[in-house]
C-alpha cells in the first residue's frame, strides 16, 4: 500500500468513466425511441427522437457554467414540449436515463468490493436525469451497500468543480478532507473540486495533472496498488 494511504480513512470516487463505462449514449446515430416504445410510450419516433436530442442539447450548452444551478431532464423537457403530459415527461425522462447510465462490469463490481474492506466508501457525480435508474441498477449489481453516501447532482443541480457535492458527502460521512481521498478521470472536476475543498486527488485514465497525488490507468490498477 503507498504510504499516501495510510492516513486515509475513505474513498470518495467519481462515477462514469471511473466505475461505470459506456454511458451518455446519446447522438444523431442513437433511435431514443426503441426504449420509449419498450417502455409503453406512444409518441411517433421522430417526436421522441427530436425531443430527447433538444433536451440533450440544451443540457450540454449548459453542463459547463457549474456557478448556475444544472437544470434537471424533466423540467428542460416541460419547457421544450409544454404540451406534453406529465407521464409523457416521465416516460422520456426514464427514456433519457436510460440512455445516460454506463454499465458496471464484474471486474469494477469486484474492485469496489475489495476497496471497500479496506476505505469507507462514497459517490460524488453529474448526472442529469434523476437518480432513480442508477439506485435500481446499484442495486440490481449489488453495489448500492458499498457506499456511504451518494451525491447525485441531479438531487441539487450543482455539478462539478463545484464544491457542493463533495461537501455533502464529506458531512454525511463526518469526515474531514484530509482523511478522504478523491478518484476520478477528469482534472477540471474532479480534480478541482477535490481541491477546492482541500481533499487529495488521484486520476485515473488519460488526466494528467501536477496537483494529482498519483495517477492510474484506471480503477483497477489502482486498486492492485493500494490493496497489496
Ligand atoms: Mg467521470
Amino acid at each position: 500500500m503507498q504510504d499516501y494511504l495510510k492516513h486515509k480513512q475513505a474513498i470518495l470516487l467519481d462515477m462514469n468513466s471511473t466505475f461505470l463505462f459506456g454511458e451518455d449514449r446519446f447522438g444523431a446515430e442513437q433511435d431514443y425511441s426503441l426504449i420509449y416504445h419498450q417502455l409503453g410510450g406512444t409518441l411517433p419516433s421522430s417526436k421522441v427522437n427530436q425531443l430527447i436530442t433538444a433536451c440533450f442539447d440544451y443540457l450540454a450548452e449548459r453542463y459547463s457554467n457549474y456557478q448556475q444551478r444544472f437544470p434537471s431532464v424533466p423540467e428542460t423537457l416541460q419547457l421544450l414540449a409544454s404540451e406534453l403530459a406529465e407521464t409523457e415527461i416521465q416516460l422520456l425522462t426514464n427514456t433519457f436515463a436510460q440512455h445516460e447510465r454506463g454499465y458496471l462490469s464484474a471486474d469494477y463490481a469486484r474492485a469496489l468490493r475489495q476497496l471497500q474492506t479496506e476505505f469507507r466508501l462514497s459517490v460524488v457525480t453529474d448526472i442529469w436525469s434523476p437518480k432513480q435508474a442508477w439506485l435500481t441498477y446499484f442495486e440490481e449489481q449489488n453495489i448500492l451497500h458499498l457506499f456511504e453516501a451518494i451525491s447525485f447532482s441531479s438531487d441539487h443541480g450543482h455539478v462539478k468543480p463545484s464544491t457542493y457535492g463533495f461537501e455533502q458527502v464529506l458531512y454525511a460521512m463526518q469526515l474531514q478532507p484530509h482523511e478522504g481521498l478523491f478518484i476520478g478521470d477528469s482534472a477540471h472536476r474532479d480534480l478541482g473540486g477535490a481541491k477546492s475543498v482541500g481533499m487529495d486527488c488521484i486520476l485515473v485514465g488519460v488526466a494528467q495533472s501536477e496537483q494529482a497525488l498519483d495517477h492510474f490507468p484506471d480503477l483497477l490498477a489502482f486498486c492492485d496498488a493500494a490493496l497489496s
